[in-house]
This record gives C-alpha cells, sequence and structure tokens, in this order.
C-alpha cells in the first residue's frame, strides 16, 4: 500500500482539467480516476456513475453527514461536488495510483487529510487562452461565464501552492507530462 500514490490535479476553471484527465485515463486504464458525486444535473451525453455520481441534494447531505467525502464544495456558487472517500482508499491500498480531478478548494481539503498525495496545477498557456475557453465552452449563461471568469482569476494565483504545475499547451503534451510525473 502507498498512501503516496494519490495524484491532485486541479487548477483554473476551464483549463480543460476534464479533457487531460480523459485522455490520461484513455492511455494508462492502470490510473483509478474517481468518480465524483454532484448534484448539477447530467449535461446531453454524460452517463451516470462514468462521469458523475448525480446525486439528490438529500443524498449529498447524508454522504457529507456520514463522512463518506473525501473533500467537497460548492462550485461556481451553485452546485456541490465532492469525491467519495472509500474508492479511493481501496484502490490505493490496492496499489493502484489514483487521480482527484477536483477544484481549488477541494485540493485545499486533501491538503491536510492526505499529505502525501501529489499536488499538480494545470495552467493554461495564458490568461487570454483561459478566457477564450471559457467563452469557447458555450454551455453557460453569460453571468454564470462571468462568475466563472472572477473564479478563474483567483485560482490562477494559486498556483504557489502545489508540488507541480503542468501547462496545457495541448492534451497529448499534458498528458504526457503527467505521466511522467505519476510515474506511469
Ligand atoms: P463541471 O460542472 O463543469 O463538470 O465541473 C465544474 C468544476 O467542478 C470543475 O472545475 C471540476 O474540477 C470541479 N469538480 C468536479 N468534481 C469535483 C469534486 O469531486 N470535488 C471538487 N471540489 N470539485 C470538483
Amino acid at each position: 500500500m502507498s498512501r503516496a500514490d494519490l495524484t491532485v490535479l486541479s487548477g483554473p476553471t476551464a483549463v480543460g482539467k476534464g479533457t487531460v484527465t480523459a485522455a490520461l485515463a484513455a492511455q494508462h486504464p492502470e490510473i483509478f480516476v474517481s468518480v465524483s458525486a454532484t448534484t448539477r444535473a447530467p449535461r446531453p451525453g454524460e452517463v451516470d456513475g462514468k462521469h458523475y455520481l448525480f446525486v439528490s441534494d438529500a443524498e449529498f447531505d447524508r454522504m457529507v453527514a456520514q463522512h463518506l467525502l473525501l473533500e467537497w464544495a460548492v462550485v461556481h456558487g451553485t452546485h456541490r461536488y465532492g469525491t467519495p472517500r472509500a474508492p479511493v482508499v481501496a484502490a490505493t491500498e490496492a496499489g493502484r495510483p489514483a487521480l482527484l480531478e477536483i477544484d481549488l478548494q477541494g485540493a485545499r481539503q486533501v491538503r491536510p487529510s492526505w499529505p502525501e498525495a501529489r499536488f499538480v496545477f494545470l495552467a493554461p498557456p495564458s490568461w487570454e487562452e483561459l478566457q477564450r475557453r471559457l467563452v469557447g465552452r458555450g454551455t453557460e449563461t453569460a453571468a454564470q461565464r462571468e462568475r466563472r471568469l472572477q473564479t478563474a482569476q483567483a485560482e490562477m494565483d494559486a498556483v504557489s501552492e502545489f508540488d507541480a504545475t503542468v501547462v496545457n499547451v495541448s492534451v497529448e503534451q499534458a498528458v504526457a507530462d503527467l505521466v511522467e510525473l505519476i510515474g506511469l
């Protein structure tokens, strides 16, 4: 068992954490990628249990009350997202490297409870590029985008809290950098 085999991938909103994580998981199925619980509704194409565990507010309350989550946060001031603890513990105890793709508030909670984890900040090539990606996603309203932009600005300042930085110039390069950091 090695508790050191947990990687926490975080970074500003819309930097591409989800895309990079999916590409890494496809290339390296030996890594356990945590499936988060969330109270937000599924987007078209999202599968319950694969992309997220889509739960009600009451169910999320129960998970929090029973200490079933390793961390959780309200993201973008709307919905709650959290990491179910048991699957991550089971994977790492079985010697499988594990990865959490979570927001900065969540990463800050994991730091004291799992100090051996490797904290990786995924950064955009530039602030302009991040803004472009934020607008380009097109799944949010203007008010939601503005809120995300404000969050992202504060999140960029958090880079110094992390053990390593991967710049998301391309998905392929970011995955290659992560593979090297994790030692897959
Ligand atoms: P989306 O709703 O676009 O899928 O995700 C919004 C944000 O929630 C992303 O920045 C993502 O990193 C974050 N997120 C996803 N799962 C978790 C989680 O389990 N915990 C925390 N703290 N953030 C999460």
